[in-house]
């Protein structure tokens, strides 16, 4: 994935006439921080933070807690988090961090010790003006929370603005959870507008359907009145069904810990979620992990619009032969920007000891990724680029300035 992301780097910055030394400077790590945590009961796990550029302001990105979790992925998702502050214009940089832990193999006890154990190692290298971190891949809001006391108690003070995703009674965000989600929805919805096609109708299949692809759905069912949900998959399997799913009752099923494997409702058929990405529909959202489509099933995309709402699930030369082949892929660093947007609004409401609610956030968001959108796609226009070439250049250029 670092490959990947270093190649686009490479050939949008070498059409830009960027010198080389910038962008081996944009390659490289500001910090990285590699160490191991060890448990009071003897197991123990690889930690990762890695700080990639804050030219901009603060390194800013997730936790992730995945078996997968290795230093090449956490620098690649680092890089893409200071493509994609600066691709939607927000004073933030980019960092990532991750343990290499399936949390759900342990008690809760442990991911508790685990999550203290890793804000403290970091303690002295991030901060409200040094590196705010967030969640990712299965961390959430308690997580953040037991780092964010961890942290306090070190500082001796109260430090709210240290990390963002917080629960709402510990100074967290309205709107937070579904704003990764709600963005890609507002993203899509301004492309549609763009392009003059947002009064047709669409049908939509979600690939991965956790905090993103969720959201995703739940609310575009409340919010785009023409598009309509066919499809969607979780790890183990997915459904497919010719009338409309009903995204809140998934939401509410996955919630209750169950997989798409054991759901069952009349008309709705149960496909393998590789299925589910060569699905017959306008709109392919992409929210699981990485590396979804590449060259080994690119040619069975039958969707137009695709939206890469994880981080990277396209290689590059799927996303090359997609393009290509006339379709139109909406990229991560904008749409799936939503969650690093409503962290920097929390970030801004801690600072300034603020509590918005959720219609001010929203407005904040909508305006933010609508901009961005309308840069990129104005971009694209102008130099002929795809869109994903176009964010790159966009924040390209805002980094090395
Ligand atoms: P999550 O763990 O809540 O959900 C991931 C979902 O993907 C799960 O339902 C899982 O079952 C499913 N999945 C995994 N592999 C799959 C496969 N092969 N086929 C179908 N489904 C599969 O994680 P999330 O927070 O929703 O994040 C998803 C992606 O979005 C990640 O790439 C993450 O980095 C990215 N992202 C998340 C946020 C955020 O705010 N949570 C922000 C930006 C980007």
């Amino acid at each position: 994935m670092l490959q990947s992301v270093h190649s686009l780097i490479d050939s949008v910055g070498h059409r830009l006439n960027i010198p080389e030394e910038t962008l081996e400077q944009l390659k490289s790590f500001d910090k990285e921080h590699v160490f191991e945590i060890a448990l009071e009961n003897g197991k123990s796990f690889k930690a990762y933070r890695v700080q990639h550029n804050n030219n901009l302001g603060p390194y800013k990105g997730g936790i992730r807690y995945h078996p997968n979790v290795s230093l090449d992925e956490v620098q690649a998702l680092a890089t893409l988090m200071s493509l994609k502050t600066a691709a939607v214009n927000i004073p933030l940089g980019g960092g990532k961090g991750g343990i290499a832990v399936d949390p759900h193999d342990l008690a809760e006890k442990e991911v508790e010790e685990l999550s203290r154990k890793y804000a403290r190692h970091l303690h002295p290298h991030i901060g409200p003006e040094k590196d705010v971190p967030a969640p990712d891949v299965n961390t959430n809001a308690q997580i953040i929370d037991w780092m964010v006391d961890e942290f306090s108690k070190l500082s001796g003070t109260e430090q709210k603005a240290s990390f963002t995703g917080k629960s709402i009674a510990n100074g967290g965000s309205a709107g937070r959870t579904a704003a990764t989600g709600r963005g890609g929805v507002i993203a899509l919805a301004e492309l549609l507008k763009l392009r003059g096609k947002s009064y047709k109708d669409y049908t939509v299949a979600i690939q991965g359907f956790g905090n993103v692809g969720s959201y995703f759905g739940t609310v575009a069912e409340t919010t785009q009145a023409r598009w309509k949900l066919v499809g969607v998959s979780d790890s183990q399997a997915g459904l497919q069904s010719k009338d409309c799913l009903n995204a809140e009752a998934l939401k509410e099923f996955k919630e209750g810990r169950g997989s798409f494997k054991n759901y069952t409702s009349h008309g709705v058929h149960i496909i393998s979620n590789e299925e589910l990405l060569s699905t017959e529909v306008d709109i392919l959202v992409l929210a699981g992990l990485e590396d979804s489509l590449t060259t080994e099933n690119m040619k069975k995309v039958k969707a137009k619009y695709i939206i890469e709402m994880a981080n990277g699930p396209i290689s590059n030369e799927a996303y090359d032969y997609l393009t290509a082949a006339g379709k139109v892929i909406l990229p991560d660093v904008v749409a799936n920007a939503g969650g690093v947007i409503v962290s920097y609004l929390e970030w801004l409401q801690n600072n300034n000891d603020e509590r918005w609610t959720e219609a001010k956030v929203n407005y904040q968001l909508t305006t933010i990724i609508e901009k961005a959108v309308q840069d990129m796609c104005e971009y694209a226009e102008q130099e002929k680029t795809d869109l994903k070439q176009a964010a790159f250049a966009i924040a390209i250029k805002r980094l090395v300035a």
